[in-house]
């Protein structure tokens, strides 16, 4: 039997065979330390869970509305305008099964067959497949580390084409951690409006960021400009809830009644209970987010010190997210016994097979030089983890 050829053309993810590696070795009773983890290690707060149990309790257990409950596309609205101050209807919101169900969504209502989406590179994993699920082509655009993983304008206009529908930004980003501010997403602001393209702007990290910088949505620096974007976010990075699959979409009421109405034939509603809680998450007590933004910075700085202190790699701070994304374009072409290190594969490879510990190579992001690292997990095994990368490049010649 053959595939549709939709499904043929997913390309796996190059982190699999890595990841299903690492899991193998586990089982066979392997100590491995994994900084893969795409998630929090903090448990979701007491009261959020509160809020799912009593929802159940109550029989909040059945279908609601495709778009999602009321009270949570209000509670959205409530926290766009408190955060930048932008305001929405709730019925320019609409609640999906998570942000990458949001993003799912979004291309399947905007793109033709043949339709462009610009993606700056380092990129998260599913962008480029979800936009090829829709028919669309992803236009990659690299960004270098001198200027910081964030994209020019100049760049940005020579990427546009005729068939450009849509820019995605992902600020604070995953795998670079790179804020855009206000200057630079005024610049790229001025060029979607220009040309008339779509702004989708993944802001699932806006609340994990360091050292006194700021978040900006590019929606919030004019009327014009906020009518071109898609915002895209969630409850799961902010208050750990990555297993209650609750995200969202807002933006103009075409694409958010269109979305709906493709959600009533695929998924119906997000899960019902975790809309409730999901309420709780963004009006109830903050203090939960500052102690994990608290936490992560420590890791973040020990680990750049630590990583900077290893030859052959240089590790730049991350204003934001829960990764720092060495560079190891030092360690290519090096040996260890009579094995070479080829890229970001080949060393995260050799890595999980001699020092027993499981990184991203940044291949799979578009940036063969990097490897992401995801202090999402203890500091004891953040602190074992270096070591054994440590001993690892002291190895290689
Ligand atoms: C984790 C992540 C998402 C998806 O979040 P969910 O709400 O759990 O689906 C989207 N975008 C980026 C960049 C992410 O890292």
């Amino acid at each position: 039997m053959r595939l549709a050829k939709r499904a043929a053309a997913i390309s796996p993810s190059p982190t699999l065979a890595i990841t299903a590696k690492a899991k193998e070795m586990q089982k066979q009773g392997i100590d491995i330390i994994g900084f893969g983890a795409g998630e929090p290690d903090f448990d979701t707060p007491e009261h959020i869970k509160q809020s799912a149990i009593a929802a159940i309790e109550q029989g909040f257990t059945k279908y609601t509305p495709a778009a999602g409950i009321e009270e949570l596309r209000q509670a959205v609205c409530v926290y766009l305008k408190g955060s930048q101050g932008l305001i929405y209807k709730p019925s320019q919101v609409v609640i999906c099964s998570g942000a990458k169900h949001a993003l799912y969504n979004i291309f399947q209502v905007i793109l033709d067959p043949g339709d462009e989406v610009i993606v700056p590179a380092p990129y998260w994993v599913s962008y480029p497949e979800q936009i090829k699920l829709a028919e669309g082509n992803p236009v990659i655009v690299e960004t270098t580390e001198s200027e910081g993983f964030i994209l020019t304008p100049e760049k940005l206009r020579k990427t546009i084409t005729p068939k450009t529908r849509a820019l995605i930004l992902n600020s604070p980003s995953n795998p670079t951690g790179a804020i855009y501010n206000e200057e630079q997403l005024l610049e790229i602001a001025r060029l979607a409006l220009e040309y008339g393209f779509y702004i989708i702007s993944d802001e699932i990290y806006n609340e994990i960021i360091y050292d006194g910088r700021s978040f900006k949505s590019i929606a919030a620096l004019g009327e014009e400009i906020k009518q071109q974007t898609i915002i895209v976010n969630g409850v799961s990075k902010t208050y750990s809830m990555t297993g209650w699959r609750i995200g969202y979409a807002v933006g103009e009421e075409t694409i958010i009644k269109a979305i709906t109405d493709l959600q009533s034939h695929s998924t119906s509603n997000p899960t019902s209970f975790a809309q409730k809680a999901s309420v709780d998450a963004l009006l109830g007590d903050q203090a939960f987010v500052r102690i994990m933004v608290q936490e992560f910075k420590k890791r973040r700085d020990y680990m750049v010190e630590k990583l900077n202190g290893m030859p052959g790699i240089e590790c730049s701070c991350p204003p934001g997210a829960f990764y720092v994304f060495p560079n190891i374009s030092g360690l290519i072409g090096k040996k260890h016994n009579d094995q070479e290190i080829k890229g970001s594969l080949s060393f995260a490879e050799l890595l999980l097979q001699k020092a027993r510990v499981a990184v991203i190579p940044g291949i799979a992001f578009g940036n063969d030089n990097h490897i992401r690292l995801s202090y999402a997990t203890s500091f004891e095994k953040i602190k074992q983890g270096l070591e054994r990368i440590e001993r690892f490049v002291w190895e290689l010649k």
